[in-house]
Protein backbone atom coordinates (compact mmCIF):
# COMPACT_ATOMS: atom_id res chain seq x y z
CA UNK A 1 0.00 0.00 0.00
CA UNK A 2 1.03 3.71 -0.73
CA UNK A 3 0.23 7.12 1.26
CA UNK A 4 -1.20 8.31 -2.04
CA UNK A 5 -4.54 8.64 -0.29
CA UNK A 6 -2.81 10.85 2.21
CA UNK A 7 -1.32 13.17 -0.16
CA UNK A 8 -4.13 13.56 -2.37
CA UNK A 9 -6.06 14.37 0.62
CA UNK A 10 -3.73 16.86 1.76
CA UNK A 11 -3.30 18.57 -1.40
CA UNK A 12 -6.77 18.44 -1.60
CA UNK A 13 -6.53 20.73 1.48
CA UNK A 14 -3.87 22.65 0.49
CA UNK A 15 -5.76 23.19 -2.97
CA UNK A 16 -8.70 24.44 -1.03
CA UNK A 17 -10.77 21.85 -1.77
CA UNK A 18 -12.27 20.34 1.35
CA UNK A 19 -13.64 16.88 1.49
CA UNK A 20 -17.03 17.41 3.01
CA UNK A 21 -18.77 14.16 2.10
CA UNK A 22 -19.40 11.10 0.47
CA UNK A 23 -21.51 10.59 -2.45
CA UNK A 24 -22.22 7.08 -2.30
CA UNK A 25 -23.74 6.46 -6.07
CA UNK A 26 -19.86 8.08 -7.34
CA UNK A 27 -17.91 6.02 -4.76
CA UNK A 28 -16.01 9.57 -4.44
CA UNK A 29 -15.53 12.27 -1.81
CA UNK A 30 -17.45 15.08 -2.45
CA UNK A 31 -15.41 18.41 -2.21
CA UNK A 32 -15.77 22.09 -2.16
CA UNK A 33 -13.54 24.80 -2.14
CA UNK A 34 -16.20 27.12 0.29
CA UNK A 35 -14.51 28.76 3.09
CA UNK A 36 -17.11 27.68 5.13
CA UNK A 37 -16.58 24.16 5.51
CA UNK A 38 -14.29 22.61 7.99
CA UNK A 39 -10.95 21.00 7.37
CA UNK A 40 -10.72 17.54 6.69
CA UNK A 41 -8.79 16.28 9.66
CA UNK A 42 -5.08 15.65 9.19
CA UNK A 43 -4.08 11.73 10.96
CA UNK A 44 -1.51 10.48 12.68
CA UNK A 45 -1.71 7.63 10.87
CA UNK A 46 -2.65 7.49 6.78
CA UNK A 47 -5.52 7.32 5.15
CA UNK A 48 -5.65 5.11 2.15
CA UNK A 49 -8.26 5.57 -0.48
CA UNK A 50 -6.55 3.43 -3.46
CA UNK A 51 -7.93 0.42 -4.87
CA UNK A 52 -5.67 -1.97 -2.86
CA UNK A 53 -6.08 -0.52 0.62
CA UNK A 54 -10.49 -0.84 -0.56
CA UNK A 55 -10.34 -3.87 -2.40
CA UNK A 56 -8.49 -5.73 0.35
CA UNK A 57 -10.67 -3.69 3.20
CA UNK A 58 -14.00 -5.12 0.74
CA UNK A 59 -13.29 -8.89 2.06
CA UNK A 60 -12.42 -11.20 4.63
CA UNK A 61 -11.97 -14.65 5.39
CA UNK A 62 -15.19 -15.53 4.56
CA UNK A 63 -14.73 -13.77 0.72
CA UNK A 64 -18.40 -14.29 0.69
CA UNK A 65 -19.56 -10.38 1.13
CA UNK A 66 -17.74 -7.79 -0.44
CA UNK A 67 -18.67 -3.90 0.28
CA UNK A 68 -16.24 -1.47 -0.46
CA UNK A 69 -15.50 1.45 1.54
CA UNK A 70 -14.56 4.45 0.44
CA UNK A 71 -11.26 4.82 2.95
CA UNK A 72 -8.80 2.80 5.44
CA UNK A 73 -7.63 4.50 8.07
CA UNK A 74 -4.48 3.02 9.55
CA UNK A 75 -4.83 4.85 12.50
CA UNK A 76 -1.37 5.95 14.12
CA UNK A 77 -3.12 7.02 17.46
CA UNK A 78 -6.22 6.83 19.72
CA UNK A 79 -6.60 10.10 18.59
CA UNK A 80 -7.11 9.57 15.09
CA UNK A 81 -9.94 7.32 15.83
CA UNK A 82 -11.74 10.12 17.59
CA UNK A 83 -11.13 12.23 14.35
CA UNK A 84 -12.45 9.73 11.91
CA UNK A 85 -15.17 8.83 14.03
CA UNK A 86 -16.44 12.42 14.48
CA UNK A 87 -16.49 13.18 11.24
CA UNK A 88 -18.00 10.24 9.81
CA UNK A 89 -20.83 11.27 12.41
CA UNK A 90 -20.54 14.87 11.17
CA UNK A 91 -20.50 13.81 7.52
CA UNK A 92 -23.14 10.34 7.49
CA UNK A 93 -20.59 7.63 6.91
CA UNK A 94 -20.28 4.64 8.55
CA UNK A 95 -17.64 3.36 10.16
CA UNK A 96 -16.64 0.01 11.38
CA UNK A 97 -12.78 -1.64 13.48
CA UNK A 98 -11.06 -4.50 11.43
CA UNK A 99 -8.41 -6.78 13.25
CA UNK A 100 -7.42 -9.62 11.51
CA UNK A 101 -10.30 -9.58 8.80
CA UNK A 102 -11.72 -13.50 9.73
CA UNK A 103 -15.28 -13.04 10.27
CA UNK A 104 -16.70 -14.92 7.57
CA UNK A 105 -19.81 -12.85 6.52
CA UNK A 106 -18.95 -9.37 6.00
CA UNK A 107 -18.86 -7.82 9.61
CA UNK A 108 -16.00 -6.09 9.35
CA UNK A 109 -16.91 -4.68 6.24
CA UNK A 110 -18.55 -1.01 5.38
CA UNK A 111 -20.29 -0.03 2.05
CA UNK A 112 -18.84 3.57 1.47
CA UNK A 113 -17.69 4.26 4.85
CA UNK A 114 -14.56 4.13 6.69
CA UNK A 115 -12.87 1.05 7.70
CA UNK A 116 -10.44 1.82 10.36
CA UNK A 117 -7.69 -1.30 10.22
CA UNK A 118 -6.51 -1.58 13.95
CA UNK A 119 -3.35 -3.17 12.69
CA UNK A 120 -0.96 -0.12 13.31
CA UNK A 121 -2.51 -0.03 17.03
CA UNK A 122 -0.47 -2.86 18.03
CA UNK A 123 1.74 -1.92 21.07
CA UNK A 124 1.82 -4.33 24.14
CA UNK A 125 2.16 -1.52 27.25
CA UNK A 126 2.43 -3.50 29.99
CA UNK A 127 2.32 -7.04 31.44
CA UNK A 128 1.54 -7.58 35.38
CA UNK A 129 1.23 -10.43 37.17
CA UNK A 130 -2.24 -10.32 36.74
CA UNK A 131 -2.81 -8.28 33.58
CA UNK A 132 -1.55 -6.98 30.18
CA UNK A 133 -2.56 -3.85 29.28
CA UNK A 134 -2.52 -3.90 25.66
CA UNK A 135 -3.71 -1.81 22.34
CA UNK A 136 -6.72 -3.76 20.29
CA UNK A 137 -4.36 -4.22 17.76
CA UNK A 138 -2.07 -7.00 18.89
CA UNK A 139 -2.30 -10.03 17.87
CA UNK A 140 -2.75 -12.94 20.48
CA UNK A 141 0.06 -14.84 19.40
CA UNK A 142 2.52 -11.72 20.18
CA UNK A 143 1.10 -11.01 22.97
CA UNK A 144 1.28 -14.62 24.61
CA UNK A 145 4.34 -15.29 23.69
CA UNK A 146 5.65 -11.86 25.45
CA UNK A 147 3.68 -13.12 28.84
CA UNK A 148 5.18 -16.61 28.04
CA UNK A 149 8.20 -14.78 28.81
CA UNK A 150 7.10 -13.97 32.26
CA UNK A 151 6.02 -17.24 32.92
CA UNK A 152 2.64 -15.62 32.44
CA UNK A 153 -0.46 -16.36 30.37
CA UNK A 154 -4.20 -15.58 28.63
CA UNK A 155 -6.86 -18.20 30.08
CA UNK A 156 -8.07 -18.47 27.35
CA UNK A 157 -7.13 -18.82 23.74
CA UNK A 158 -9.32 -19.17 20.67
CA UNK A 159 -8.35 -22.86 18.38
CA UNK A 160 -6.25 -20.22 15.87
CA UNK A 161 -4.25 -17.66 17.40
CA UNK A 162 -3.37 -15.04 14.69
CA UNK A 163 -6.62 -12.60 15.97
CA UNK A 164 -6.67 -9.54 16.97
CA UNK A 165 -7.56 -8.67 20.82
CA UNK A 166 -10.42 -5.91 19.41
CA UNK A 167 -11.93 -8.43 16.84
CA UNK A 168 -12.07 -11.09 20.35
CA UNK A 169 -13.08 -9.39 22.33
CA UNK A 170 -15.47 -7.62 20.11
CA UNK A 171 -17.08 -11.13 19.73
CA UNK A 172 -16.57 -13.03 22.59
CA UNK A 173 -13.36 -15.55 21.58
CA UNK A 174 -14.52 -19.39 23.44
CA UNK A 175 -11.45 -22.23 23.01
CA UNK A 176 -10.86 -25.25 24.87
CA UNK A 177 -10.53 -23.70 28.09
CA UNK A 178 -13.81 -21.85 28.87
CA UNK A 179 -14.98 -23.82 30.22
CA UNK A 180 -13.09 -23.20 33.27
CA UNK A 181 -12.35 -19.37 32.43
CA UNK A 182 -14.94 -18.47 30.20
CA UNK A 183 -14.22 -16.56 26.77
CA UNK A 184 -11.81 -13.93 26.22
CA UNK A 185 -14.10 -11.49 26.83
CA UNK A 186 -14.73 -12.66 30.71
CA UNK A 187 -11.18 -12.03 31.10
CA UNK A 188 -11.00 -8.31 30.85
CA UNK A 189 -10.58 -5.96 33.66
CA UNK A 190 -10.57 -2.44 31.69
CA UNK A 191 -11.24 -1.76 28.24
CA UNK A 192 -10.71 1.74 26.65
CA UNK A 193 -13.32 2.72 23.96
CA UNK A 194 -14.10 5.50 21.47
CA UNK A 195 -17.85 5.66 21.16
CA UNK A 196 -19.79 6.19 17.95
CA UNK A 197 -19.83 10.22 19.40
CA UNK A 198 -16.16 9.68 19.38
CA UNK A 199 -15.79 10.23 22.98
CA UNK A 200 -12.69 8.03 24.66
CA UNK A 201 -13.95 6.26 27.47
CA UNK A 202 -12.43 3.89 30.15
CA UNK A 203 -15.17 1.42 31.07
CA UNK A 204 -14.59 -1.52 33.79
CA UNK A 205 -17.49 -3.90 36.09
CA UNK A 206 -17.08 -0.68 38.61
CA UNK A 207 -16.82 2.56 36.27
CA UNK A 208 -19.49 2.72 33.76
CA UNK A 209 -20.33 -0.91 33.77
CA UNK A 210 -23.08 -0.44 30.84
CA UNK A 211 -20.71 0.87 28.38
CA UNK A 212 -18.25 -2.03 29.63
CA UNK A 213 -21.14 -4.82 29.18
CA UNK A 214 -22.18 -3.37 25.88
CA UNK A 215 -18.55 -3.77 23.74
CA UNK A 216 -17.63 -7.03 25.25
CA UNK A 217 -18.93 -9.07 23.12
CA UNK A 218 -21.16 -6.79 21.35
CA UNK A 219 -19.77 -6.71 18.12
CA UNK A 220 -18.59 -3.20 17.72
CA UNK A 221 -21.68 -2.00 18.16
CA UNK A 222 -21.49 0.64 21.02
CA UNK A 223 -17.81 1.56 20.81
CA UNK A 224 -14.06 1.13 18.85
CA UNK A 225 -12.19 -0.99 21.07
CA UNK A 226 -8.64 0.66 21.31
CA UNK A 227 -6.99 -0.92 24.76
CA UNK A 228 -8.18 -3.21 26.94
CA UNK A 229 -6.46 -5.05 29.96
CA UNK A 230 -6.56 -8.75 29.90
CA UNK A 231 -6.17 -11.50 32.76
CA UNK A 232 -3.05 -13.44 32.82
CA UNK A 233 -2.39 -16.28 35.13
CA UNK A 234 0.67 -18.36 35.46
CA UNK A 235 1.42 -20.47 33.01
CA UNK A 236 3.16 -24.25 33.14
CA UNK A 237 5.47 -24.83 29.82
CA UNK A 238 4.65 -27.66 28.81
CA UNK A 239 1.43 -29.54 27.14
CA UNK A 240 0.08 -32.96 26.82
CA UNK A 241 -2.94 -34.16 24.35
CA UNK A 242 -5.11 -36.62 24.53
CA UNK A 243 -6.84 -37.63 21.22
CA UNK A 244 -9.76 -40.09 21.78
CA UNK A 245 -12.13 -41.73 19.67
CA UNK A 246 -15.66 -42.34 19.97
CA UNK A 247 -18.39 -44.63 17.32
CA UNK A 248 -21.25 -43.20 19.45
CA UNK A 249 -22.32 -40.01 19.84
CA UNK A 250 -24.15 -39.87 23.22
CA UNK A 251 -20.78 -41.75 24.77
CA UNK A 252 -18.86 -39.31 23.09
CA UNK A 253 -21.09 -36.35 24.41
CA UNK A 254 -21.82 -37.77 27.54
CA UNK A 255 -17.40 -38.14 28.28
CA UNK A 256 -17.19 -34.73 27.38
CA UNK A 257 -19.51 -33.53 29.92
CA UNK A 258 -17.76 -35.28 32.64
CA UNK A 259 -14.74 -33.99 31.34
CA UNK A 260 -15.96 -30.52 31.68
CA UNK A 261 -17.47 -30.83 35.09
CA UNK A 262 -14.81 -32.24 37.24
CA UNK A 263 -11.92 -30.30 35.37
CA UNK A 264 -9.18 -33.54 35.38
CA UNK A 265 -7.59 -31.73 31.89
CA UNK A 266 -7.42 -28.16 31.33
CA UNK A 267 -8.71 -28.09 28.10
CA UNK A 268 -11.73 -30.08 26.56
CA UNK A 269 -12.71 -30.07 23.00
CA UNK A 270 -13.58 -32.50 20.28
CA UNK A 271 -14.64 -33.18 16.66
CA UNK A 272 -17.05 -35.27 14.15
CA UNK A 273 -14.36 -37.00 12.03
CA UNK A 274 -15.12 -39.10 8.85
CA UNK A 275 -14.98 -42.66 9.48
CA UNK A 276 -13.75 -43.69 6.66
CA UNK A 277 -17.15 -45.06 5.56
CA UNK A 278 -19.52 -42.38 4.24
CA UNK A 279 -20.23 -41.31 7.79
CA UNK A 280 -19.17 -39.79 11.03
CA UNK A 281 -17.21 -40.64 13.94
CA UNK A 282 -15.87 -38.44 17.47
CA UNK A 283 -13.10 -36.97 18.33
CA UNK A 284 -12.45 -36.32 22.09
CA UNK A 285 -9.31 -33.43 22.37
CA UNK A 286 -8.28 -32.78 25.71
CA UNK A 287 -5.25 -31.57 26.98
CA UNK A 288 -3.36 -31.04 30.50
CA UNK A 289 -0.64 -28.53 31.04
CA UNK A 290 2.22 -29.27 33.34
CA UNK A 291 5.44 -28.16 34.49
CA UNK A 292 9.30 -30.39 34.42
CA UNK A 293 9.69 -32.09 36.70
CA UNK A 294 5.78 -33.28 37.57
CA UNK A 295 4.46 -35.50 34.34
CA UNK A 296 0.85 -35.67 33.97
CA UNK A 297 -0.92 -39.08 35.28
CA UNK A 298 -2.06 -40.30 32.00
CA UNK A 299 -4.06 -43.75 34.24
CA UNK A 300 -6.31 -41.00 36.25
CA UNK A 301 -6.87 -38.91 33.07
CA UNK A 302 -8.48 -41.46 31.63
CA UNK A 303 -9.44 -42.90 33.88
CA UNK A 304 -14.16 -44.12 33.60
CA UNK A 305 -14.14 -42.55 30.17
CA UNK A 306 -15.50 -44.61 27.56
CA UNK A 307 -13.72 -44.00 24.10
CA UNK A 308 -12.99 -46.82 22.15
CA UNK A 309 -10.50 -49.38 23.63
CA UNK A 310 -6.79 -48.68 22.41
CA UNK A 311 -8.10 -45.55 19.88
CA UNK A 312 -6.02 -43.24 22.29
CA UNK A 313 -3.57 -40.96 20.81
CA UNK A 314 -1.19 -39.16 23.19
CA UNK A 315 1.55 -36.83 22.21
CA UNK A 316 3.75 -34.05 24.20
CA UNK A 317 4.71 -30.61 23.11
CA UNK A 318 5.59 -26.87 24.70
CA UNK A 319 2.49 -24.77 25.70
CA UNK A 320 2.99 -22.27 23.33
CA UNK A 321 3.18 -25.27 20.54
CA UNK A 322 0.07 -26.89 21.86
CA UNK A 323 -1.31 -23.14 21.88
CA UNK A 324 0.14 -22.35 18.09
CA UNK A 325 -1.03 -26.07 16.65
CA UNK A 326 -2.99 -24.88 14.15
CA UNK A 327 -0.08 -22.82 12.36
CA UNK A 328 1.63 -26.28 10.43
CA UNK A 329 -2.14 -26.75 8.61
CA UNK A 330 -3.08 -23.20 8.04
CA UNK A 331 0.38 -22.74 6.31
CA UNK A 332 -0.03 -25.64 4.22
CA UNK A 333 -3.63 -24.20 3.31
CA UNK A 334 -2.04 -20.98 2.57
CA UNK A 335 0.37 -22.78 0.52
CA UNK A 336 -2.74 -25.04 -2.18
CA UNK A 337 -4.17 -22.03 -2.33
CA UNK A 338 -7.44 -23.12 -0.23
CA UNK A 339 -7.34 -20.51 2.39
CA UNK A 340 -7.90 -17.83 -0.31
CA UNK A 341 -11.15 -19.91 -0.81
CA UNK A 342 -14.97 -19.00 0.58
CA UNK A 343 -15.73 -20.19 3.90
CA UNK A 344 -18.88 -20.41 4.48
CA UNK A 345 -18.84 -21.13 8.02
CA UNK A 346 -21.61 -21.68 10.63
CA UNK A 347 -21.22 -21.77 14.21
CA UNK A 348 -23.56 -22.29 16.84
CA UNK A 349 -24.24 -23.40 20.56
CA UNK A 350 -26.36 -26.71 20.87
CA UNK A 351 -28.69 -26.77 24.27
CA UNK A 352 -27.04 -30.14 26.27
CA UNK A 353 -30.52 -31.79 26.21
CA UNK A 354 -30.86 -31.67 22.36
CA UNK A 355 -27.20 -32.24 21.90
CA UNK A 356 -27.84 -35.51 20.44
CA UNK A 357 -31.15 -35.88 18.43
CA UNK A 358 -30.02 -32.68 16.97
CA UNK A 359 -26.57 -33.71 15.85
CA UNK A 360 -27.18 -36.84 14.85
CA UNK A 361 -29.82 -35.72 12.31
CA UNK A 362 -27.66 -33.32 10.81
CA UNK A 363 -24.81 -35.61 10.57
CA UNK A 364 -27.00 -37.86 9.03
CA UNK A 365 -27.37 -35.86 5.72
CA UNK A 366 -23.55 -34.20 6.49
CA UNK A 367 -21.03 -35.04 3.39
CA UNK A 368 -17.69 -34.49 2.99
CA UNK A 369 -18.91 -32.10 -0.06
CA UNK A 370 -21.07 -30.13 1.99
CA UNK A 371 -18.00 -29.31 4.91
CA UNK A 372 -14.98 -29.43 1.65
CA UNK A 373 -13.12 -31.01 4.05
CA UNK A 374 -13.28 -28.52 6.67
CA UNK A 375 -13.51 -29.61 10.27
CA UNK A 376 -16.75 -29.96 12.25
CA UNK A 377 -15.88 -29.01 15.48
CA UNK A 378 -18.25 -30.54 18.34
CA UNK A 379 -17.48 -29.50 22.05
CA UNK A 380 -19.07 -29.53 25.62
CA UNK A 381 -18.77 -26.83 27.71
CA UNK A 382 -20.55 -25.58 31.37
CA UNK A 383 -21.60 -22.18 30.65
CA UNK A 384 -21.55 -21.01 34.34
CA UNK A 385 -18.15 -19.37 33.68
CA UNK A 386 -19.53 -17.29 30.71
CA UNK A 387 -20.60 -13.92 32.06
CA UNK A 388 -21.16 -11.20 29.24
CA UNK A 389 -24.56 -10.49 28.90
CA UNK A 390 -24.26 -10.28 24.98
CA UNK A 391 -22.43 -13.42 24.88
CA UNK A 392 -25.82 -15.16 23.71
CA UNK A 393 -26.07 -18.92 25.10
CA UNK A 394 -28.62 -21.71 25.30
CA UNK A 395 -30.35 -20.98 29.02
CA UNK A 396 -28.84 -25.01 30.00
CA UNK A 397 -25.89 -25.50 32.34
CA UNK A 398 -24.08 -27.28 29.68
CA UNK A 399 -23.70 -26.37 25.68
CA UNK A 400 -22.21 -27.59 22.74
CA UNK A 401 -20.46 -24.92 20.02
CA UNK A 402 -20.78 -26.59 16.49
CA UNK A 403 -18.91 -25.54 14.05
CA UNK A 404 -19.17 -26.96 10.40
CA UNK A 405 -16.43 -24.70 8.97
CA UNK A 406 -17.01 -25.00 5.31
CA UNK A 407 -14.41 -24.77 2.40
CA UNK A 408 -16.17 -23.84 -0.78
CA UNK A 409 -14.89 -23.69 -4.11
CA UNK A 410 -14.94 -20.29 -5.83
CA UNK A 411 -18.29 -21.31 -7.31
CA UNK A 412 -21.11 -19.03 -6.29
CA UNK A 413 -24.14 -21.74 -6.72
CA UNK A 414 -22.20 -23.84 -3.92
CA UNK A 415 -21.38 -20.84 -1.86
CA UNK A 416 -25.51 -19.83 -1.53
CA UNK A 417 -26.29 -23.77 -0.91
CA UNK A 418 -23.64 -23.25 2.15
CA UNK A 419 -25.19 -20.63 3.08
CA UNK A 420 -28.80 -21.54 2.94
CA UNK A 421 -27.99 -24.73 4.72
CA UNK A 422 -26.22 -22.31 7.55
CA UNK A 423 -29.84 -21.17 7.78
CA UNK A 424 -31.66 -24.05 8.27
CA UNK A 425 -29.29 -25.57 10.53
CA UNK A 426 -29.55 -22.70 12.58
CA UNK A 427 -33.40 -22.28 12.74
CA UNK A 428 -33.54 -25.70 13.91
CA UNK A 429 -31.10 -25.26 16.25
CA UNK A 430 -32.74 -22.21 17.40
CA UNK A 431 -36.01 -23.83 17.87
CA UNK A 432 -34.17 -25.96 20.49
CA UNK A 433 -33.27 -23.29 22.23
CA UNK A 434 -29.72 -23.07 20.82
CA UNK A 435 -28.15 -19.91 19.82
CA UNK A 436 -25.20 -18.62 17.12
CA UNK A 437 -21.85 -17.18 18.17
CA UNK A 438 -21.62 -13.95 15.37
CA UNK A 439 -18.64 -14.84 13.71
CA UNK A 440 -20.46 -17.03 11.12
CA UNK A 441 -22.15 -16.97 8.24
CA UNK A 442 -25.68 -16.82 8.32
CA UNK A 443 -27.77 -14.43 7.34
CA UNK A 444 -30.12 -12.88 9.72
CA UNK A 445 -32.26 -10.13 9.47
CA UNK A 446 -32.81 -6.95 12.40
CA UNK A 447 -35.85 -9.35 13.91
CA UNK A 448 -33.60 -12.29 14.12
CA UNK A 449 -30.88 -10.38 15.81
CA UNK A 450 -33.57 -9.03 18.47
CA UNK A 451 -34.79 -12.40 18.89
CA UNK A 452 -31.28 -13.57 19.62
CA UNK A 453 -30.59 -10.90 21.99
CA UNK A 454 -33.92 -11.64 23.89
CA UNK A 455 -34.01 -10.52 27.13
CA UNK A 456 -30.87 -8.13 26.67
CA UNK A 457 -31.89 -6.50 23.82
CA UNK A 458 -33.54 -3.65 25.28
CA UNK A 459 -30.39 -3.03 27.24
CA UNK A 460 -28.46 -3.57 24.00
CA UNK A 461 -30.80 -1.09 22.42
CA UNK A 462 -30.24 1.66 24.85
CA UNK A 463 -26.84 1.70 24.78
CA UNK A 464 -26.51 1.91 21.47
CA UNK A 465 -28.68 5.31 21.60
CA UNK A 466 -26.89 6.27 24.28
CA UNK A 467 -23.27 5.93 23.00
CA UNK A 468 -23.86 5.90 19.24
CA UNK A 469 -26.96 7.86 18.38
CA UNK A 470 -26.36 7.86 14.77
CA UNK A 471 -25.90 4.94 14.45
CA UNK A 472 -22.36 5.22 12.69
CA UNK A 473 -20.29 1.84 14.19
CA UNK A 474 -19.86 -1.79 12.69
CA UNK A 475 -22.87 -1.98 9.85
CA UNK A 476 -21.54 -5.17 8.47
CA UNK A 477 -23.42 -6.65 11.42
CA UNK A 478 -27.30 -5.67 10.39
CA UNK A 479 -27.85 -5.08 13.84
CA UNK A 480 -29.54 -1.64 13.97
C1 LIG B 1 -8.90 -20.16 11.39
C2 LIG B 1 -9.82 -19.51 12.38
C3 LIG B 1 -10.02 -20.09 13.61
C4 LIG B 1 -10.87 -19.51 14.55
N1 LIG B 1 -11.01 -20.09 15.76
C5 LIG B 1 -11.81 -19.53 16.68
C6 LIG B 1 -11.95 -20.10 17.97
O1 LIG B 1 -11.35 -21.11 18.30
N2 LIG B 1 -12.76 -19.46 18.86
C7 LIG B 1 -13.41 -18.31 18.54
O2 LIG B 1 -14.09 -17.76 19.39
N3 LIG B 1 -13.30 -17.76 17.33
C8 LIG B 1 -12.52 -18.35 16.39
N4 LIG B 1 -12.44 -17.79 15.15
C9 LIG B 1 -13.29 -16.65 14.83
C10 LIG B 1 -12.69 -15.33 15.29
O3 LIG B 1 -12.67 -15.22 16.68
C11 LIG B 1 -13.51 -14.18 14.78
O4 LIG B 1 -13.62 -14.23 13.40
C12 LIG B 1 -12.89 -12.86 15.19
O5 LIG B 1 -13.78 -11.83 14.89
C13 LIG B 1 -11.64 -12.67 14.45
O6 LIG B 1 -10.89 -11.61 14.96
P1 LIG B 1 -10.40 -10.53 13.93
O7 LIG B 1 -9.32 -9.78 14.59
O8 LIG B 1 -10.10 -11.12 12.61
O9 LIG B 1 -11.74 -9.67 13.87
P2 LIG B 1 -12.47 -9.02 12.59
O10 LIG B 1 -13.02 -10.09 11.74
O11 LIG B 1 -11.58 -8.04 11.94
O12 LIG B 1 -13.66 -8.25 13.32
C14 LIG B 1 -14.71 -8.95 13.94
C15 LIG B 1 -15.85 -7.98 14.28
O13 LIG B 1 -15.43 -7.11 15.32
C16 LIG B 1 -15.36 -5.77 14.86
N5 LIG B 1 -14.11 -5.24 15.39
C17 LIG B 1 -12.84 -5.58 15.07
N6 LIG B 1 -11.98 -4.91 15.84
C18 LIG B 1 -12.71 -4.13 16.65
C19 LIG B 1 -12.39 -3.21 17.68
N7 LIG B 1 -11.13 -2.96 18.03
N8 LIG B 1 -13.41 -2.58 18.31
C20 LIG B 1 -14.70 -2.83 17.98
N9 LIG B 1 -15.05 -3.69 17.01
C21 LIG B 1 -14.07 -4.33 16.36
C22 LIG B 1 -15.41 -5.84 13.35
O14 LIG B 1 -16.00 -4.70 12.78
C23 LIG B 1 -16.24 -7.08 13.12
O15 LIG B 1 -17.60 -6.77 13.23
C24 LIG B 1 -11.57 -18.33 14.21
C25 LIG B 1 -11.39 -17.74 12.95
C26 LIG B 1 -10.53 -18.32 12.04
C27 LIG B 1 -10.36 -17.69 10.71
Amino acid sequence: MSDVSRRTFLKGIIAGAVIVGFDPLQRSWVTTASAATEAFPTFDGVLYTDATSLSEAADDFGHIIHRQPTAVLKPGSVNDIIKIVKFARRHGLKIAGRGQGHSTYGQPQVEAGVVIDMNSLNTIHAITPTYADVDAGVIWSTLTVATLAQGLTPPTHTDYIELSVGGTLSVGGIGGTSSQYGVQADNVLEVQVVTGEGRLEHCSPTHKRKLFNAVLAGLGQCGIIVRAKVKLIPAHTQARTFLLYYTDLTIFTADQQILVDDERFNYVEGQAVPNGSGGWMFMLEAATFYSSPATPDNAALLAGLSYNAGSEQISDSSYFDFLNRLAPTIAFLKAIGVWGFPHPWTDTFIPAHSVNSYISSVLANLTLDDTGQGPVLLYAFKTANMQRPLFRLPDTEHAFLFSILRTAPPIQAVVDAMVASNRALYEQNRDLGGTRYAIGAIPFSQADWEAHFGPVWKEFKKAKRAYDPDNVLTPGQGIF
